[in-house]
């Protein structure tokens, strides 16, 4: 029998592609669980940015996941308002992301300076005397920064 939490540890382990080191719980783009039987379960999420592909991909671990065991309908169901923000991920996340070398979000999502305005802490040496390189970093969500102390380059992962 599916329980809230049972579904929840399936989730916990279904990682978000472009960022594979976030869970879609540590993301916070589930919304939504419902038990309709024990075959039968539908998954609310919000995507992270809209047409972002990793979506799809998401969608097909969730299904795969449960359907291998022994769920038979898993509908996926999508809401966009109100618009996931980085405000939604989670401090667990933000950690994660830190121990993997990418600076986590700093901001509130209504309080972003504009870019190069932001103070971004190196997530190695936690100076907060960075630099940004460039907009745009491996993915489009992040951003290439490089802190002026230990002079290690970094992504940052941006406010959205
Ligand atoms: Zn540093």
């Amino acid at each position: 029998m599916w329980t809230r939490e049972t579904i929840l540890e399936i989730l916990e382990t279904i990682c978000d592609p472009e960022v594979p080191v976030l869970s879609i719980l540590d993301l916070g783009i589930v919304r939504d669980i419902q038990i309709i039987s024990p075959q039968h379960l539908a998954i609310t999420i919000t995507p992270t940015y809209s047409g972002c592909p990793a979506m799809n991909t998401i969608a097909m671990s969730i299904r795969m996941e449960f359907m291998s065991r022994g769920v038979e309908q898993v509908d996926i169901h999508e809401i966009l308002s109100p618009a996931w923000t980085t405000d939604w991920m989670s401090e667990h996340g933000k950690e994660k992301l830190r121990a993997y070398g990418i600076a986590p979000p700093q901001y509130q999502h209504k309080d972003v300076p504009a870019f190069g305005n932001e103070i971004v802490p190196c997530p190695i040496c936690q100076s907060t005397h960075t630099e940004a390189l460039s907009q745009f970093g491996s993915t489009s969500c992040k951003a290439l920064y490089r802190c002026l102390d230990c002079l290690e380059p970094f992504d940052y992962f941006k406010c959205h």
